[in-house]
């Protein structure tokens, strides 16, 4: 059965009566040369890879041919029929009905890799927990290797930018944080069913052994960078003391400290100049 053809889905849906859920970011893919791909970035066979959302298994199926074993994570149920009949002839797949963001990861990786020299994530992820999802994988310091998600593509630039540049923002630090990470390819819109309203992109994340960088207190920084970002036509200096209620002359004087001047904006920052401020005003 050919996943990606567009004939092949709408008779397999409407046979089990199944209607698209905006909601739930139900955007399936249909064009053929996406998933191989995909998979090919994501692992190998000595890898276990973690799906999340695997709709009717047509990145699923990719995954089960390139890696050892795929654990997908599914949250509408109404999907287990057509699950059932498309992932039928694999061995090597185990199906969770559940929310992602909820489940206990670490207790699936435990158990269902402890033969496996690496974990991984590949998703073509839902578009309204995109950045969450990837958050909750990073923050909750799973032993993953990498994580390879089709998001939207400004989500791609935002999450993929260096930090110092004009797209960089909040989640760009907390992504280089935990992991460094490129966009490997472009897919334009009318690549799903039914096509979304904007493109997107596939990235990797290979996430780090240790953070970038050394903090103080990893609670003060992520508070002191949501607050940089928070205005971001605004100098550094006005939006950190807006949205902290910290004094002007202190921020002021961190950065005289540090030699950098007192009109700089947070996306001219470097990682080490954002963790030396906050270390200087959480001290
Ligand atoms: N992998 C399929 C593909 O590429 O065609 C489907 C991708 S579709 C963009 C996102 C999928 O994630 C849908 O099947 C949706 O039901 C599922 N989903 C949405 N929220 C979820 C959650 N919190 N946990 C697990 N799956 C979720």
């Amino acid at each position: 059965m050919n996943l990606a053809d567009i004939k092949t889905i709408e008779q397999l849906l409407r046979a089990n009566g199944f209607s698209f859920k905006k909601s739930l970011g139900q955007n399936f893919l249909v064009n053929p040369s996406v998933c191989p791909a995909m998979a090919a970035a994501a692992c190998d066979k000595n890898a276990g890879v973690i799906e999340i959302g695997p709709g009717i298994g047509v990145l699923t199926k990719e995954l089960a041919k390139n890696a050892g074993k795929v654990v997908t994570i599914e949250l509408d149920e109404r999907l287990k029929p057509v699950l059932a009949k498309t992932l039928a002839d694999t061995e090597n797949v185990k199906v969770i009905f559940g929310d992602a963001m909820k489940l206990d990861l670490k207790e699936i990786i435990e158990t269902e890799f402890k033969d496996f020299e690496r974990v991984c994530v590949c998703a073509n992820l839902p578009y309204y927990i995109t950045s969450p999802i990837i958050m909750m994988l990073l923050e909750s310091r799973l032993p993953l290797d990498t994580i390879t998600v089709m998001v939207q593509k400004e989500a791609a630039e935002r999450l993929a930018a260096e930090v110092g540049s004009r797209e960089s923002g909040a989640v760009t630090v907390a992504v280089n944080y935990y992991a460094t990470s490129e966009i490997l390819f472009g897919v334009d819109r009318q690549s799903f069913m039914p096509p979304p309203n904007v493109d997107s992109a596939v990235i990797r994340l290979k996430v780090r052994k240790e953070p970038s960088i050394k903090v103080n207190s990893e609670a003060n920084f992520f508070k002191f960078v949501k607050a940089c970002f928070a205005q971001r036509r605004k100098t550094l200096i006005n939006t950190v003391s807006n949205s902290l209620h910290i004094e002007k002359e202190k921020i002021k004087a961190a950065l005289i400290k540090l030699d950098i001047p007192e009109t700089v904006r947070s996306e001219q920052l470097s990682m080490q100049q954002l963790c030396d401020i906050s270390n200087l005003l959480f001290e």
